[in-house]
C-alpha cells in the first residue's frame, strides 16, 4: 500500500516538473486544516512531506490563514502553533484579511504561475481546485499524505503547451522535447494511457 502510494506521488511530481516546470525547493502553502489533520494523524509535516515529494520544500502559510486560526482560538491552538512556524507568503489582503480558503485559492489563480503546492483538507478548496489548472493538492487521509492527480484541464493544457511549442520551435524547452519524443514513439500507447488515467481519476 505504502509503495503504491509513493509510486503514484512520484509520477505526479514528475508530471508537474516536466509539464509545468515546477522546481525545487517546492513552495508548499499550508493551511490550518492540513496542520490540524497532521496533528490528529500524528504526521510530522516537516519531516514527512519532503520524503513524500522526494524533494526540498519551503513551507509557507499566509497572514489570512494565521488570522483565522488565531480567531478560532483554543480548538485549533495546535494547528496555529504549527502554522506559525512557516514563512509567511505575502497575499493581496494585507489591509484586511479574508477567509483562509479564499486567500489560498487567490494565490493559485490563472494557472498557478508561482508553482505553489496547496496542502489543505478544506472541502471548498478541494472542490474548486478540481477546475483550476496546474495546482497540485496535498491532503492527509488514513494517517498518510496523499497527492491529488492532475485534473483533465491540467492534462489538456499541458498537451496544448506541447502543440504550441511545435508551432514555435524556438520556445521548445528540454522537457517539452522529451515529452514530444515520447509522443512520437508511441502515439497509440500514450492516448490509451491517458484514457486509463482519466478513468482512474473518475473512480477515485
Ligand atoms: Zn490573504
Amino acid at each position: 500500500m505504502k509503495i503504491k502510494r509513493q509510486k503514484n506521488s512520484k509520477k505526479i511530481v514528475k508530471f508537474y516538473k516536466r509539464s509545468y516546470n515546477f522546481k525545487e525547493p517546492f513552495q508548499v502553502l499550508l493551511d490550518g486544516t492540513f496542520c490540524q489533520a497532521a496533528l490528529t494523524n500524528q504526521i510530522n509535516i516537516k519531516e514527512q512531506l519532503p520524503k513524500y515529494l522526494n524533494g526540498q520544500i519551503t513551507f509557507y502559510t499566509t497572514s489570512c490563514i494565521l488570522h483565522e486560526l488565531n480567531n478560532l482560538g483554543k480548538p485549533v491552538y495546535g494547528a496555529f502553533h504549527i502554522a506559525k512556524q512557516y514563512k509567511i507568503k505575502t497575499c493581496d489582503h494585507v489591509d484586511k484579511s479574508i477567509a483562509a480558503n479564499k486567500c489560498l485559492l487567490s494565490m493559485v489563480k490563472k494557472g498557478n504561475p508561482s508553482h505553489y503546492w496547496i496542502a489543505s483538507q478544506d472541502p471548498e478548496i478541494t472542490s474548486k481546485l478540481s477546475t483550476y489548472i496546474s495546482v497540485p493538492l496535498l491532503y492527509i487521509s488514513y494517517k498518510a499524505i496523499h497527492l491529488t492527480k492532475p485534473n483533465d484541464l491540467t492534462h489538456k493544457t499541458a498537451d496544448n503547451l506541447i502543440s504550441q511549442s511545435l508551432l514555435n520551435p524556438s520556445s521548445l524547452s528540454k522537457n517539452v522535447i522529451k515529452e514530444l519524443s515520447a509522443l512520437d514513439k508511441s502515439p497509440k500507447e500514450t492516448s490509451a494511457k491517458k484514457q486509463s488515467k482519466k478513468n482512474k481519476y473518475k473512480l477515485s
